[in-house]
């Protein structure tokens, strides 16, 4: 199975370019989705970060208090580290039963997290979606009606925009209109179908 990771930067368009992919029948397996479904209440994961890090991080449902997790291990780095122990590997593993269960052609890994966690490690090839800094603060601060020193701290804490370039296969610059991002997409779809059909 081909397998395709996307990332970028906050912002970038990775969510814009994925549910292209989808909507042109490729399954996209999400990272982050996978990240929230192993704590999900009942999960083994959750009752270790309850035990670990005290009742002030779950909700009066039982449920993750992401926020307050959040908080410690932002303030935290030792914290950080136990928690990434505890939950890597079983986000990888979500990941990969759902690319398994995979039926498309070949399969997209969406994750922001893809070259710092280890995940490009399930993918073949890295597609990253690439904008300038000025369009990022601009698109996410319309998104999600914030301000941009939120935005550019995100920024200063992910990973340079060269180093990942460095790390690409494939790059969409997606400096243009959204129908400009979609013929991206289109033409790489091609490229990836004919890619799945040789392996
Ligand atoms: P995050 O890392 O924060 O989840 P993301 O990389 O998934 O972000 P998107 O949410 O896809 O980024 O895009 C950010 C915002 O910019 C969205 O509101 C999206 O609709 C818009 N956007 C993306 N690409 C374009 C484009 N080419 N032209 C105009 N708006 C765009």
């Amino acid at each position: 199975m081909l397998v395709v990771g996307v990332t970028g930067g906050i912002g970038s368009g990775k969510t814009a370019a994925t549910d292209r992919f989808q909507a042109l029948g490729v399954t996209v397996v999400d990272a982050d989705l996978a990240s929230r479904v192993i704590v999900e209440l009942g999960r083994p994961a959750l009752q270790a970060i309850a035990d670990h890090f005290g009742p002030g991080v779950i909700d009066a449902d039982g449920a993750l208090n992401r926020r307050a997790l959040r908080e410690i291990v932002f303030a935290n780095p030792d914290e950080r580290k136990w928690l990434e122990r505890l939950t890597h590997p079983l986000i990888a593993q979500e990941i990969l039963q759902q690319i398994q269960a995979s039926q498309s052609p070949y399969t997209i890994l969406a994750s922001p997290l893809l070259l710092e966690s280890g995940q490009s490690r399930m993918t073949q090839r890295v597609l990253v979606i690439d904008v300038p800094e000025e369009l990022q603060i601009a698109r996410t601060t319309t998104r999600d009606n914030t301000n941009a020193d939120g935005v550019k701290a995100i920024i200063a804490a992910q990973m340079k925009r060269a180093d990942r370039l460095a790390k690409a296969d494939d790059v969409i610059v997606n400096d243009k209109s959204l129908a400009e991002l979609h013929a991206a997409v289109d033409a790489l779809h091609l490229h990836y179908l004919q890619m799945a059909q040789q392996q």
